[in-house]
């Protein structure tokens, strides 16, 4: 291939990671890749800038402008940043400043890595607020920019300006929303930056909410407002924008290598990503005179950090069954240490992947772990094979219960559809105690398993009914009576769980924990939302067709009915209200009967509160009956509990015990 062919090879393919990047937020190769062929174009642009021409990559900003949005232009260009990946970048980099001026001093700033956004105010509101798009005109993002909570609407200055800043999500907000959309069985983001593009951009403002975005702002525009950068970044701050805390002014660039070596050892600390560190030139005054390219000014940079991706073997490559069926392959890896982890297990997500990286077993291959995500395989290096690899092959058969896998028209993903699994029968159960789900301490992976093996587990009531197997599983190496105690304190005291809890943890498709929740407030006990249809499901917010019809679709299976019948005689809390953990109050897990007339509380009044802090209210006095509370003029059942020893208590106690919700509680319940 000679030079030119080589540049258009190189041209098309950053086009098309562009519009992975930019246009759907999936990027299908890792920034440090892009970043290697950009370097390699730029270099043989270098060499031979008869072949440069003006729509090369090298030469413009980002991304594509959506069509559906409205276009903005920007009143000066959003530009770009120049990149240092090394110190002696960074040197390079000085020394060209300093073959301009003579006295300067640099900002240094965080690189937050999200996406950059314009915001205009005049009269002190905010105008308007634009994505960066390729530059010269971005997309209308105004509604959604509103959303976020650090974007002041209003500021003290009331002129007309321009703030620009990042728009970024927070490890945590990533995390959440792609567990959110792993219990929909969605795809998820790739990384937080995308993930924060993605949001920004969604046509619904109320989404954009949901998805808990914020802003660091970086630029005042109106460089008459402040004596320099840093001064500027200060104005803004009391303007009551969010300007990044770890904003430095440093007098060289030797102070300025310092900066970055230590917010190097920080950032796995911050809440946030960044990518690496921008550094800029203090004095306005100096800025024209340094000057700009088309795509970048020349006196600021940014110095982007080396990748977090190490080489090691993939040793193997398992499958793993999720509980939707989803088959997925994954990377066992000899042991490597990323960035302060361990990592031995990677995900390849699916055929399509490890095809396209012609993913070898025993092959070499570039892992890589930004932040928090999951580790991934990037690539494998075939110029280090042996020989003795094997080619990437998808299973065809479910490697739990050996049925035929089914590849869903328009998915990558294979699926097995057998509904006696095991393997999804054990990953629903592990869903099901999981912390966002019904929470049950101490019953992780590792335990669920092993109960699940030994055949003590194998649906959700069998937990609740552990007790049966306490001889046995008391006797499993590494149990023991005490853990087993607590498990069972645990599982008891889960059953006070929520509504939307226990909805989250059944694993109906489409319903995550946020959707179980905002179902729940419209049907807070679990008959009525049985009893709903899907019209009525689809009148609350952001429930479309796919979970209504996935809702009814479950509650119409008998077997799921049956399911949630056992469930409430196990004694599971199946009303939204009964928050409160069942082991903490005298009434948790009692029968209760009530007689009389209340003075202070009308009976439903009484049964529900009952009922919110576990306890069960029933109609007739029996030998079962744990206690009974009368109120004035109790007749017969009153006179059947004396005779049958039952605790009875009267409306002030009754009121006593109602007030008092603590732990303490704890023994008094137990006598009862
Ligand atoms: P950039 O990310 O290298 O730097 C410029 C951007 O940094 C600005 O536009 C702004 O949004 C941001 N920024 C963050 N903090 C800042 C601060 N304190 N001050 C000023 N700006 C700040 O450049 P880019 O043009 O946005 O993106 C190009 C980069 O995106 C590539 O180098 C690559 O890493 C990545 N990319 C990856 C793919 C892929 O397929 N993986 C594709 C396209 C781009």
């Amino acid at each position: 291939m000679d030079v030119k062919e080589r540049i258009e090879a190189i041209k098309t393919l950053l086009a098309r990671y562009n519009y992975e990047y930019y246009g759907l937020d999936n990027p299908s190769v890792s920034d440090q890749e892009y970043d290697q062929l950009m370097q390699e174009l730029q270099y043989l642009e270098h060499l031979h800038p008869e072949y440069q021409t003006p729509d090369s990559p090298t030469q413009r900003v980002g991304g594509a402008v959506l069509e559906r949005f409205v276009k903005i232009i920007h009143p000066t260009p959003m530009l770009s940043l120049a990149n240092a990946f090394s110190e002696g970048d960074l040197r390079d980099f000085d020394q060209k400043v300093a073959q301009e001026v003579r006295e300067y001093s640099y900002t240094v700033e965080l690189k937050i890595d999200g996406l950059s956004v314009s915001l205009r105010y005049a009269n002190g509101y905010l105008q308007s607020g634009a994505t960066r798009g390729d530059g010269v005109m971005g997309e209308d993002i105004t509604e959604n920019i509103k959303t976020i909570r650090s974007v002041p609407l209003t500021i003290p200055y009331k002129g007309e300006v321009e703030v620009r800043g990042e728009i970024f999500m927070s490890k945590d907000a990533f995390m959440k929303l792609n567990q959110e959309k792993e219990s929909q069985g969605e795809a998820l983001f790739r990384n937080p930056r995308n993930a924060a593009s993605g949001s920004i951009r969604q046509l619904d403002p109320k989404l954009v909410k949901k998805r808990n975005l914020d802003v660091f702002m970086y630029y005042l525009m109106d460089r008459n407002l402040a004596s320099d950068h840093y001064a500027s970044l200060m104005l803004l701050r009391e303007w009551g924008f969010h300007v990044n805390p770890l904003t430095q002014r440093v007098a060289t660039i030797d102070e300025a290598i310092r900066v970055i070596e230590d917010i190097e050892t920080k950032r796995e600390q911050l809440p946030y990503e960044i990518d690496g560190i921008v550094i800029k030139v203090n004095e306005y005054h100096l800025y024209d005179h340094i000057g700009y390219t088309a795509k970048y000014p020349k006196w600021a940079i940014a110095y982007k950090f080396p990748a977090l991706e190490v080489e090691t073997v993939l040793e193997d490559i398992s499958f793993q069954i999720g509980r939707t069926g989803v088959v997925k392959p994954v990377a066992e890896l000899r042991p490597v240490m990323i960035s302060g982890s361990l990592v031995s297990r990677a995900t390849l997500h699916n055929e399509d992947f490890c095809m396209e990286r012609d993913i070898h077993i025993k092959d070499v291959v570039l892992v890589r772990k930004a932040g928090e995500i999951i580790p991934e395989v990037i690539k494998a290096l075939p110029e280090k094979r042996t020989g003795n690899e094997i080619p990437f092959a998808m299973i065809t058969t479910c490697p739990q219960c050996q049925m035929p896998l089914t590849r869903k028209m328009g998915e990558a993903d294979y699926y097995c559809l057998n509904p006696d699994c095991e393997g999804k029968h054990l990953e629903g159960l592990i869903h099901f105690a999981s912390r966002d789900a019904y929470n049950i301490e101490g019953l992780g992976e590792r335990i669920l398993t092993e109960l699940f093996n030994r055949g003590y587990v194998s649906s959700i009531s069998d937990i609740f009914q552990l007790k049966r197997h306490y001889a046995d599983i008391v006797e499993i190496e590494g149990f023991g009576v005490k853990s087993m105690d607590k498990l069972l304190d645990a599982i008891e005291a889960s059953k006070a769980n929520s509504l939307d809890k226990l909805l989250f943890g059944l694993g109906i498709r489409h319903v995550g924990a946020k959707i179980a929740k905002v179902v729940c407030q419209y049907y807070s006990d679990l008959q009525s939302l049985m009893n709903a249809d899907i019209d009525a499901l689809r009148m609350i917010p952001d429930v479309g067709e796919a979970i209504a019809t996935s809702l009814t679709t479950y509650f119409k299976d008998a077997k799921n009915v049956a399911l949630l019948d056992e469930l409430q005689e196990l004694g599971l809390n199946v009303a939204m209200r009964a928050t409160k953990r069942v082991h903490d109050h005298a009434f948790s897990n009692k029968t209760i009967v009530l007689t009389g007339t209340l003075e202070r509380f009308s009976r439903s009044e009484a049964k529900e509160r009952i009922e919110a802090l576990g306890g069960n209210v029933v109609g007739s006095v029996s030998k079962k009956t744990d206690l009974i509370i009368a109120g004035s003029e109790a007749g017969s059942k009153l006179e059947k509990g004396q005779a049958l020893g039952i605790p009875i208590i009267n409306e002030e106690e009754f009121s006593a015990l109602l007030n008092n919700q603590s732990t303490s509680d704890r023994n008094e319940g137990g006598s009862l």
